[in-house]
């Protein structure tokens, strides 16, 4: 019998998911992928809006006008799925959504999709046979844009819902006296109505850099404020570095860690997002969805309990559309057969062993999703163990050149363009450099 398997989410991980169960039909029903919105691209589809859609569901996508891609398209792409070869290396977003747009249709997705369709509740349904042998299907409740509600079953359920839209916000002390604006970057889209302002950005990672520039450059006065040791390449005349915010004091001025003051127009928390689910149970599941952390999962991917539930693209820092590519066809390697999980107990610990690895290493628990670094060797052992071809490794070389412009030249590593070279040319080049 072909499984049938619910993808949540038409975002880069939901269609990379459809993708692959659609190229493997003697095992796999087509796919039923369910999707919020009108639109496939989930993050890069541009939405001007900010608060909720006409239905009452909360804008998913935190993309900004002028954002041009952090990674080059070189090692953005799905690794069977090359972008045009004319584009530049870093991309408008708009050009990151046609490809997606041009992907979707290449695969003929499109017709698996249910749009405006919300996903509300998955709920595991445990039967234990005479032999003691537990299996597992899931009710998925639908609504439609009309609130029409729908309980289907599926075999699996591959959960590609993304983790870049719920805001995720400190608390700050005394955040009630503050009197101008505040906002996080999910609902930041341009710089223009800014000009002019004194804007006081919280975190200097991705988005708080990015904006910063993009402030300064619109004529704000940015204090961008953050925790890290102090940023030394050049930014923009108009962007001044500050130590954390640690209150608001009662007249609404803005008190920094190092004990200075400052009064703002705005507060724009460039703080993160939080993991969230609503759609799950995560006590049911055996799961802790927390804020910074859902635990325990298997190779990032699936929880121990319920080997027939995934969580697609969950790590930080990594490339997103390889890696998600590698955990998918992992995943429907578990499914159809081909791989073995470990038995629940030895994944549990597994995972324990190696959490506890990292928060011995000094791992705050919000940053334990990271990847980074672990990318390559953990993308490398999913193809080893499901028999596919494993990323070549210019993306890795490519990535870690485009990480140190980044760091040097947070304002201009983006003119930089860059090439995909053949696994032979990229050896010579390595036995080259190590001469
Ligand atoms: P998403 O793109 O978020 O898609 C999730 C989909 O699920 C959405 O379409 C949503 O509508 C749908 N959905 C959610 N909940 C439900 C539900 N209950 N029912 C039905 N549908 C649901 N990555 C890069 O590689 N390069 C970059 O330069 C880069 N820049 C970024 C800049 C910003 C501002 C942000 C926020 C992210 C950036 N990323 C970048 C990371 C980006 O999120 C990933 O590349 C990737 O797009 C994530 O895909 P996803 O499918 O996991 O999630």
């Amino acid at each position: 019998m072909l499984q049938r398997v619910a993808v949540i989410g038409a975002g880069a991980a939901g269609l990379c998911t459809a993708r692959h169960i659609l190229s493997r039909p003697n095992s796999f029903a087509p796919p039923v992928v369910f999707e919020l919105t009108s639109n496939v691209g989930g993050t890069w589809c541009y939405d001007e809006r900010i608060g909720t859609y006409d239905n009452g569901w909360p804008i998913h996508s935190s993309m900004y006008r002028d954002l041009r891609t952090n990674l080059p398209k070189e090692v953005m792409m799905f690794p069977d799925f090359p972008f045009d070869p004319q584009l530049n290396s870093f991309l408008p977003h708009q050009e990151v959504q046609r490809y997606l747009e041009k992907y979707c249709q290449s695969h003929n997705i499109r017709p698996h999709i249910r749009f405006s369709t919300v996903v509300e509740k998955v709920k595991p349904f445990v039967v234990t046979k005479e032999d003691k042998e537990k299996t597992t299907t899931w009710e998925v409740t639908s609504s439609d844009s009309s609130g029409f509600q729908k309980t289907e079953t599926f075999d699996s359920v591959f959960v590609c819902s993304g983790h870049y839209s719920d805001p995720h916000i400190p608390d700050i002390p005394g955040m009630g006296n503050f009197k101008g604006k505040v906002l996080h970057s999910h609902s930041y889209r341009f710089a223009e109505p800014f000009s002019g302002q004194s804007v006081v950005v919280l975190g200097a990672k991705a988005s708080g850099l990015d904006i910063s520039i993009e402030l300064a450059k619109a004529g704000a006065q940015v204090t961008l404020s953050h925790g890290r040791p102090r940023l030394t390449f050049p930014l923009p005349s108009g962007i001044q570095q500050s130590s954390p915010v640690v209150a608001i004091e009662d007249d609404g001025s803005i008190r920094f860690q190092d004990g200075s003051m400052a009064r703002a127009d705005v507060l724009m928390f460039c703080t993160g997002y939080n993991f969230s689910y609503p759609f799950l149970d995560g006590d049911q599941l055996g799961l802790e969805i927390q804020d910074h952390m859902v635990s325990p999962l298997y190779r990032f991917l699936v929880p121990p309990a319920f080997p027939s539930l995934f969580f697609i693209g969950i790590c930080k820092i990594i490339c997103p559309f390889p890696n998600f590519d590698c955990q998918v066809q992992f995943a429907l390697a578990v499914l159809d057969g081909s791989v073995s999980l470990p038995p629940q107990a030895e994944m549990e610990d597994e995972v324990r062993r190696a959490l506890h690895e990292k928060v011995e290493c000094g791992v705050q628990r919000r940053h334990l999703l990271i990847m980074d670094q672990d990318q390559w060797e953990y993308c490398r052992t999913l193809a080893q163990t499901a028999g596919f071809s494993p990323l070549p490794p210019v993306v890795r070389s490519l990535y870690e050149e485009v990480w140190r412009q980044r760091q040097v030249h947070p304002e201009n590593y983006r003119r930089i363009n860059y090439r995909l070279i053949s696994d032979t040319e990229w050896e010579s080049q390595e036995k080259q450099r190590m001469c």
